[in-house]
């Protein structure tokens, strides 16, 4: 008989009495067993999901009397095989913590403390304020009576935390009640992944996943600290290492990451995109000499090398001055980055297969990238040059055939002003090395939190609705469903599942409409003018998490009303305590992870499910249920009413049962064929003629006549290479490997024999869920990446608003002349930011941001947590001896960090050699680090790293440059 690892310790546990079982929970068997406890009986076990980072390790808790007594990490889980790191095994104490919400506290305006509240006044009282705020500011039409039906007054911010189920019904009744500034932790954490990655591949999460990283033959983890970001990942990459993998390590610190690797390269913060484009100049050289080292069919078939673009298109290597042909002063006007056409092609563009062609993207690519030669990198980055040549010869060797190289890079790469084009970089590399759609490949963008991606694809972005579907924006056309082209079926299918009867033309315009950004930093320039009235916070805290958060403070004490639902009493709760203010604060208890049921999508794409464990504290309620009890309160104000769109409201499908239920939240997002009833069971079935509906495409075959996939826990992996098809759901349709027709050549044989993601036998696919399930190239002329309109990968990617190839320029702040050329920083930066730059002369010291393996985010739940707080007490900033000897501080002395915001943050110098001064283009830069973990409320205090950052952005996404900034030290 097998034994899966988990059933292998009940059955030693009972072989022992039950000794073992109270092992595993921690549990002091001399005190449960005088009770005459049967264990079985009175400790329940069930499983739960990790609540932190996008890992999602698997956890057994131990329930008595509705009270956790005890979690460990889940053995059968391939992903984190039973490990926890210190934040999963300290969970016990999220349960079991008195600084828990156990009530409503209400702040009146004006009043200097709370007061308690029963949910029903508070419920009420929340959806009259929803009301009257949304009727006084509703926008029906604008001036060319185009249909708008939107209020500008709210806002809602948040989460990355929820169960996906939880988000959709978020969503569905923040776009009924009409509000367009919504948005989430992932813009200002890894958005700029997103709309590099949506350009270069075609989606933007993780293409591979956490196990494949086992499978690689070599990883390069840049602007991030893995090993403690990531913990239990981790353990792939020294996987992969054990079997022979060599892993690079590129990040300004020397950290727990770059103690493991084989190559560590110091680099200065916010120059990685130098550091890459060197790389690809390297590739593109070692090509031509030898060619036969790389899979030059891959580069011809699989990505848009052989494209031929506009000859009167001009780079930086042309122009001289940093800027591609088109610019206006403001903007790229784009003519000339357009293909050449043929009419004789089916996708109607010209191309030379023989990639000589001077128009031709490779050609283009090599001559934009020649110029980051091996010094050039070296005088922008200070990276060691020997070290540097080592890396790019290493790592080009993933370009032979049956070779794999993955890219491992998470918000510390996005976060800078050229952050998407450092990942476009990133792309482009990995294309020319046809390390795309193959097992061990991949561009591996890390979401931060632990439902980052289930939340932001139920649609917790300001432009997206479910399965990213667009928010649509007001048009001069015809304004109905059939008018706006592009996805039909989807949105037919979200408008049945959200308004049932209701014609899709209809429906359609209830949903309001965009025409401008409604993203995290235009909210919070749009709080500071007065423009949105009341603000919902859902498990975010902006007062921590935003960049300037002194001017995030004061612009949310201007609120008429704020609403945060939360385990704790946040800083953002609590702002109103740090200055006389009249907003009104409703402070709501939420449940926690480990006391309610629902599912979560991992970094890789994986749903698992998280099952009910301990009972909530007090008053405190589920997410769901308190979106349940607010939408059935405003349903209730607006029976009857017709003006301002109310049919919005009225009309919306809304009958979960009370308390709500879950699983029909989860098979309303899966869809129904409406003239069978039947659930569906994958997106090709939807339609557009409202005989379907699908709240979410991409979530559609989770939950199907076979029951609930989220739920699976079959531990077999008959593709042997870790795809565990039977351990949860990927989306899409349970794919564990996206693009991974590019692992096969145009006949459909593999690359990599020993890894096969998919083969061809003649008629059909085998293994994984093939990404387009056509025949191979050769048979079907279907490209691999699928999203993108000619299939192939865009090494050229002419729809990002700062050039189609990536191009180094300098971060807002910062000591250096830009050595790439003329133009100091991205010419289409966006700037918020009401405070002069820093300067050098002012302000001499780069600062770049960390966060510890101890702490999350804001630190608003592990700052709560005493076994963590006793890891990483308090508020630091690492710098190296040098310039502690220069600036007269040593090791454990506080000292006071200034930037050109104007607040001071008060810091614990830690002195050590994990940081050194680089020497830049001649000139010594002195560089620190500083964790963002830190506030003013829990049990552990200190000032906030964001007091230091400015409102700037990646022009791509708003993404601010929270990672490299200048700032000057002194002793305190
Ligand atoms: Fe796993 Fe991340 Fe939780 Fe740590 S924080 S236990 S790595 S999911």
């Amino acid at each position: 008989m097998e034994l899966s690892r988990r059933e292998f310790l009940k059955v030693s546990g009972a072989t022992a009495g039950g000794l073992a079982i109270f092992k595993i929970w921690g549990q002091d068997i001399a005190k449960a067993a005088p009770r005459g406890i049967t264990l079985t009986k009175k400790i329940g076990e069930t499983t739960t999901i990790c609540p932190y980072c996008g890992v999602s390790c698997s956890a057994i808790m131990a329930i008595e009397d509705g009270k956790l007594v005890g979690i460990e990490g889940d053995p059968d889980s391939p992903i984190n095989e039973g490990s926890l790191c210190p934040k999963g095994a300290s969970l016990y104490q999220v349960a079991n913590n008195e600084e828990r919400l156990k009530e409503v506290k209400y702040r009146a305006p004006g009043a200097a403390g709370w007061t308690s509240m029963n949910w029903d006044d508070a419920a009420t009282a929340i959806a009259t304020k929803i009301k009257e705020t949304r009727d006084s500011s509703f926008i029906e039409k604008d001036d060319d009576n185009k249909t708008l039906n939107r209020t500008m007054a709210i806002a809602s911010l948040g989460s990355v935390f929820p169960n996906s189920e939880e988000a959709y019904l978020m969503v569905k009744m923040l776009r009924a009640l009409g509000l367009v500034y919504i948005s989430n932790e992932a813009r200002i954490c890894v958005s700029a992944a997103v709309a590099a990655d949506n350009e270069t591949v075609g989606r933007g999460p993780m293409s591979n996943h956490w196990i494949d990283m086992g499978n690689s033959d070599c990883i390069v983890i840049i602007g991030g600290n893995m090993a403690e970001s990531f913990p239990v990942a981790f353990k792939w990459v020294t996987r992969a290492k054990e079997k022979g993998a060599t892993v690079i390590h590129v990040d300004p610190r020397f950290t727990r990451t770059s103690a493991k690797a084989d190559y560590y390269a110091r680099v200065r913060p916010g120059t990685d995109l130098a550091f890459v484009g060197g790389m690809i100049r390297y590739v593109l050289d070692d090509m031509e000499a030898n060619p036969g080292n790389y899979n030059m069919d891959y580069v011809r078939e699989y990505t848009n090398a052989s494209f031929l673009v506009n000859p009167d298109f001009r780079g930086p290597a042309d122009t001289l001055d940093g800027l591609f042909s088109g610019w206006n002063g403001s903007s790229y006007d784009k003519a000339t980055w357009a293909w050449q056409s043929d009419t004789s092609e089916t996708d109607n563009i010209k191309k030379d297969p023989t990639l000589t062609d001077s128009n031709c993207v490779f050609q283009l690519l090599k001559k934009h990238f020649a110029r980051y030669t091996d010094d050039k990198v070296v005088e922008i980055t200070g990276t060691d040059k020997a070290r540097f040549q080592i890396i790019c010869q290493t790592y080009a060797g993933t370009g032979e055939t049956g070779k794999a190289g993955a890219f491992v890079f998470s918000s510390n790469a996005c976060q800078r002003s050229i952050g998407t084009q450092t990942v476009r970089a990133f792309g482009i590399l990995q294309l020319l090395l046809g390390n795309m759609g193959v097992a061990g490949g991949g561009l591996n963008g890390i979401t931060g939190a632990v439902n980052g991606l289930g939340c932001t694809l139920q649609g917790l972005s300001n432009a997206w609705g479910p399965g990213a579907s667009s928010v649509r924006p007001a048009s001069s056309s015809e304004q109905s469903l059939s008018a706006y082209g592009g996805d039909q079926s989807r949105f037919a299918s979200i408008l049945k599942a959200w308004y049932g009867d209701t014609d899709v033309d209809t429906s359609f315009n209830y949903l309001p409409k965009r025409d401008g950004d409604y993203s995290w930093q235009p909210l919070f320039a749009a709080i500071d003018d007065g423009t949105i009235e009341g603000l919902i916070c859902w498990g975010i805290n902006p007062a921590v998490s935003g960049p300037d958060s002194g001017a995030a403070r004061q612009a949310m004490r201007k609120l008429k009303w704020m609403v945060v639902i939360d385990l704790w009493e946040t800083e953002t709760a609590a702002v109103w305590q740090l200055a006389d203010c009249d907003t009104e604060v409703f402070l709501l208890p939420a449940a926690s992870s480990l006391e309610k049921e629902g599912s979560i999508c991992n970094s890789g794409r994986w749903n698992q499910w998280r099952y009910k464990g301990a009972d909530p504290p007090g008053d405190a309620k589920s997410d769901l249920w308190i979106i349940n009890e607010l939408m059935t309160k405003i349903k209730e104000l607006y029976a009857g009413q017709s003006d301002n769109n109310a049919a919005a409201i009225t009309e919306l499908t809304w009958d979960y049962g009370d308390p709500p239920d879950v699983i029909q939240v989860l098979a309303e997002m899966n869809g129904y064929d409406l003239t069978t009833g039947a659930l569906l069971t994958s997106p090709g079935s939807l339609k557009s003629d409202g005989t379907t509906s699908c709240g979410n495409w991409l979530w559609c075959g989770i939950y199907t006549a076979d029951g609930n996939k989220a739920k699976k826990r079959d531990t077999t992996d008959p593709s042997g290479i870790g795809l565990f098809p039977n351990w949860g759901w990927a989306w899409p349709l349970n794919r564990r490997i996206m693009y991974n027709r590019a692992s096969v050549d145009v006949d459909g044989n593999p690359w990599d024999t020993e890894h096969p993601v998919i083969s061809w036998d003649g008629s059909s696919w085998s293994g994984d869920v093939a990404d387009g399930g056509w025949p191979p190239v050769a048979s079907s002329d279907k490209y691999p990446f699928v999203m993108k309109p000619e299939g192939r990968g865009y090494l050229f990617g002419p729809g990002r608003p700062d050039g189609p190839f990536p191009e180094f320029y300098e971060p807002w702040e910062s000591p250096v002349s830009n050595p790439m050329s003329p133009q100091q920083n991205n010419p289409a930066i966006k700037i918020w930011e009401t405070a002069p730059k820093g300067t050098a002369a002012d302000y001499p010291i780069v600062a770049t941001t960390h966060r510890s393996v101890d702490h999350l985010h804001t630190g608003a739940f592990t700052r709560r947590l005493p076994w963590l707080i006793e890891i990483a007490p308090e508020m630091s900033v690492e710098m190296s001896h040098e310039l502690a000897d220069e600036i007269g501080v040593s090791d454990g002395d506080a000292v006071i960090i200034d930037s050109a915001r104007g607040s001071s943050v008060r810091a614990k110098a830690v002195v050590t050699g994990r940081i050194k001064p680089l020497s830049v283009n001649g000139t010594t830069v002195h560089n620190v680090s500083l964790p963002w973990n830190w506030g003013y409320m829990g049990l552990s205090t200190g000032d906030s790293t964001n007091l230091l950052t400015a409102r700037i952005g990646d022009p791509n996404t708003g993404i601010p440059e929270f990672r490299a900034f200048l700032c000057s030290i002194q002793k305190a």
